[in-house]
């Protein structure tokens, strides 16, 4: 048996029922074997980045998993096609984003699987949930450097 690793994952949506669709995520996601949801942020409002269409939905998980990253990957594809997920363009508006922004101590670059996310650290949108649930990863410079970003917690 593998040792489960620590891994944080960014939720999006934007389509339709944004919050339903975070909701849809956590509940896939703590049905999955292999995969424990050991905290989550509020749900967050921002205006898209690179991307068009209405207002995101976010927020970040910190899963414990014994997936590798690429089988974890894969279920995340897997959730955000039953969450109807349709990829026309890049960046295109979308009813479900599950991104791994950081797995462990993990580094890969490759097309299909980046880790850390190469934009994480650019994006309130990630960085201010994450600081939520694990302030010591997101330290006062990269918080100070993405604070003319809109972003409003929700309840
Ligand atoms: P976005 O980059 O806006 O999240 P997509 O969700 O369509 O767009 O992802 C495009 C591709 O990015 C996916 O097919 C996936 O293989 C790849 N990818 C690379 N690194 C990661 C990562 N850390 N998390 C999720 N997807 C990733
Ligand atoms: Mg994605």
């Amino acid at each position: 048996m593998r040792q489960p690793v620590t891994a944080y994952l960014g939720l999006g949506a934007n389509v339709g029922d944004a919050r339903a669709g975070l909701d849809f995520a956590f509940r896939r996601l703590r049905e999955t074997p292999g995969i424990e949801v050991v905290a989550r942020s509020a749900y967050y409002r921002t205006a898209p980045v690179e991307s068009s269409g209405a207002d995101y939905t976010n927020a970040v998980a910190e899963l414990r998993t014994v997936l590798t990253a690429p089988d974890l990957l894969t279920c995340l594809h897997a959730i955000e096609a039953q969450a109807g997920r349709e990829r026309p363009y890049r960046n295109a508006p979308r009813t479900l984003d599950l991104d791994i922004l950081i797995y462990g101590e993990g580094r890969m670059v490759s097309p299909s699987l980046t880790i850390p996310h190469p934009r994480m650290g650019v994006r309130a949108f990630v960085l201010i949930p994450l600081a939520e649930i694990a302030p010591e990863r997101v330290g006062a410079d990269l918080l100070n450097s993405i604070r003319e970003q809109v972003i409003e917690r929700l309840d």
